[in-house]
């Protein structure tokens, strides 16, 4: 059975789909939360961010301080291509890990992996499909600002920092258009479900 690459823009509803795909059975792998824990103290990304960085980003627990790294590669493109550098191939090598466990179990069904970052970070290898969740910049200025409270300017900023839905479609087999209602989202994401068991 398929392992599929969910990803799609800033609100635009890659962890609802994620949601309604675990509910027909899917098993999810969050790209997000693979990445907090491989910042974990004596990990391999610790010990290599820690020594790319200087101590000065940990805190006092050993901990990276993702506030304070954060900062130091916000404001400059080398560091955050020095940071991808080494917490990307990483995050590849720990997301295949967890697909080959679960296939180990003997589960057959799908697998999704949900990341935002799947085509920049160079980890479609790692799936069979990429699907893509897509959604108007009108709709997902409303939906942020409904569920985090984000001012329109941030979310179109973000919007504009990320890359095209364009540039997105060229790499995806699939789109879930995600302009209506959570019940059509539903009906969407049913089909392509009922697609994966042709
Ligand atoms: P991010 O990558 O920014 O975390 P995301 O792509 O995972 O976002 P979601 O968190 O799934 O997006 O969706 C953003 C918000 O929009 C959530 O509050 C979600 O409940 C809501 N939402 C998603 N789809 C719809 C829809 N079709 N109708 C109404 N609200 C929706």
């Amino acid at each position: 059975m398929k392992t599929i690459g969910l990803t799609g823009g800033i609100g635009s509803g890659k962890s609802t789909v994620s949601q309604l795909l675990a509910e027909r059975g899917a098993f999810v792998i969050d790209a997000d939360k693979v990445g907090h824990e491989i910042y974990l103290p004596g990990k391999e990304a610790w010990q290599q961010v820690t020594a790319a960085f200087g101590p000065e980003i940990l805190a006092a627990d050993q901990t990276i301080d993702r506030k304070k790294l954060g900062a130091i590669v916000f404001g400059s493109t080398e560091a955050r291509q020095r940071l991808n550098a080494i917490v990307h191939p990483l995050m590849f090598k720990d997301i295949a890990a967890r697909i080959q466990a679960k296939r180990a179990t003997g589960f057959s069904a799908p697998i999704v992996v949900e990341a935002a970052i799947l085509i920049e970070a160079n980890w479609i290898p790692l799936v069979d499909e990429v699907w893509l969740v897509e959604a108007s910049t009108g709709a997902v200025v409303e939906r942020v600002a409904a569920q985090r409270g984000l001012a329109t300017s941030d979310t179109e900023a973000r919007i504009a920092s990320q890359l095209s839905n364009a540039e997105r479609r060229k790499h995806a087999q699939l789109v879930i258009h995600n302009d209506g209602s959570l019940a059509d989202l539903k009906q969407r994401v049913d089909r392509a479900w009922e697609r994966l068991s042709q």
